[in-house]
Parts: structure tokens; sequence; C-alpha cells
């Protein structure tokens, strides 16, 4: 059930410890596809969850690797809301979805994936989407490639 509250919950994983945050890895990548990083604002950057809850699944984290709000600069944050509110857009006109989560886990025990680097979960919602979600438990069918919902939002932000 906890899925229905915290729906941005990042799978995004702790394989991955040895080579440090993914999130550093993919703000300093020059390899922007392979990262899945669709946009680069000034202070943060908006990329593709590679674990996607829904088609669309994005996320906005800053450059700086800090792990809550209240240790972020006021310009990031500004920024990181503006980018929001440009994602939400984005969403609605590629995927007409009937509404949008936009959340934050801080701490694992909120439920962050990746506690030590704050991400802004934005994501599309569809009527049925969390119905069909408890009847199959863990299992999420996401029918979209990853490369084309690469395609379809980096083009959305350009
Ligand atoms: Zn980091």
């Amino acid at each position: 059930m906890d899925h229905l509250w915290t729906p941005w919950r990042s799978t995004y994983i702790k394989s991955d410890k040895e080579s440090g945050c993914v999130f550093c890895r993919a703000a300093g990548s020059s390899d922007d596809e392979a990262m899945l990083v669709v946009h680069r604002a000034q202070f943060n950057f908006v990329l593709l969850n590679r674990y996607p809850y829904t088609n669309g699944h994005l996320m906005i984290a800053p450059y700086q690797h800090v792990p809550r709000l209240n240790a972020l600069e006021d310009e990031a944050t500004a920024e990181m809301m503006r980018l929001a509110r440009r994602a939400e857009g984005v969403l609605e006109a590629v995927y007409k979805p009937h509404g949008l989560n936009v959340g934050l886990n801080l701490g694992e025990a909120a439920g962050a994936g990746i506690e030590q680097h704050l991400h802004l979960h934005v994501l599309p919602r569809w009527y049925g989407d969390a119905n069909f979600m408890t009847t199959i438990g863990e299992t999420r069918i996401v029918p979209e490639l990853l490369e084309d919902t690469y395609q379809k939002l980096k083009a959305g932000f350009a």
C-alpha cells in the first residue's frame, strides 16, 4: 500500500554504491543519453528515472551533492521549482495524464532510494494505475521503452 503514498519512491538502487552517487555521475557525464539526462539548467538537471513508476517519470536534481532542501542554495531551490513547473507542462503535453505527482523523499525512512543527493520526482498519473499496481503488487508494467521516453521528453524540454 505504501506505493499509493510514495509513488515517487526511488528504486534507484543500492547496487550502485561502489561507483558512487548516480546523480553526481549523471551531473558530471558528457553522455546525456546514456545517463538519461533530458535537460540541463544552471543549478539543476532533469533526468529520467531508470526504474520508472509510470511512463515519463522524471527527476530534478541539483548539480550540488546535498541531501536536504535546507542544504540547497536559494537560487538552486528556486530553479528546482521552476523546472518542476516546466516538467509539469512537458509531461502534460507529451502524455496527457489525468494528474501528476510531484514529491521529495527526504531520508531513507521516507522512501529515498538515494538519500545523500536531493532529487524531486515529477511523474504523470492516470486513473486506475494505482489500482492496477495493487493488483499486481511489486510488478510494474511499463509499456514504453526508456529510449522512447527519452526522445519524447528531451524534445519536450528543447
Ligand atoms: Zn551526488
